[in-house]
């Protein structure tokens, strides 16, 4: 089965390549050879931005589109940057600018507990679709720490670590993430649809 994955960002595209790498033979085709327009973020929540990408770029593409949307989310902030995660600090996208906002917003908070989450989204040209969602739990650091990934990852620990995301590195990152989760889940309910489909031949 040929997958194209519906994002143009290198962090997500080289993540979610090693992670269904180890879960499903799929072939990933990415923008590079199978240009689609931007699609813009304007859902209220997670789930609705992943679905809006989706089938967006599959109507664009006549391909099979798997698309995320992910964010962070902070207890203390009543679950914000949540959507607007990427935008958390203005309209650049600028990980350093959003993680110093995050960290002065929560200057003399000692109640750090926050999650990612990614909702993940596979649609077909025909309109039918399948969705997951990934959580992963920990509590944001009161400095950055670390040097791989990308967003909020040097200021993320996972619970049951002492180091950030940053710090851990994209093995062991790739193995727990939130985006692992989604991922997961989502290939469980395709190699059910093809063995479903393949009974049905
Ligand atoms: P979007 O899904 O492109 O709207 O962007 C999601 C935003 O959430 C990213 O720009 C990051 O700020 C944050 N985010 C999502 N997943 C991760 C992750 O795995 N590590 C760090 N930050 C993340």
């Amino acid at each position: 089965m040929t997958i194209l994955l519906g994002t143009k960002n290198s962090h997500k595209i080289r993540e979610i390549t090693e992670i269904l790498s180890e879960l499903l033979k799929v072939q990933l085709l990415t923008f590079r050879e199978c240009p689609f327009s931007d699609v813009p973020e304007e859902g209220a929540t997670l789930e609705e931005n992943a679905r809006l990408k989706a089938h967006t770029i599959c109507a664009q593409t006549g391909l099979p589109v798997l698309a995320e949307d992910s964010g962070l989310e902070v207890e203390a902030l009543g679950g914000a940057p949540g959507v607007r995660s990427a935008r958390f600090a203005g309209e650049r996208k600028d990980d350093r600018a959003n993680i110093e906002k995050l960290l002065s917003l929560l200057k003399d908070v000692t109640e750090r507990r926050a999650r990612f989450r990614c909702v993940a989204v596979l649609a077909w040209p025909t309109g039918d679709e399948l969705i997951s969602e990934g959580i992963l739990w920990g509590q944001i650091a009161h400095t950055p720490r670390g040097t791989t990934g990308f967003g909020y990852d040097p200021v993320f620990i996972p619970d049951g670590y002492d180091q950030t995301l940053a710090e851990l590195g994209s093995q062991l990152k790739n193995r727990i993430s939130h985006r692992r989760r989604a991922l997961e889940g989502l290939m469980r309910q395709l190699q059910s649809r093809l063995a479903a489909e393949h009974l049905r031949r």
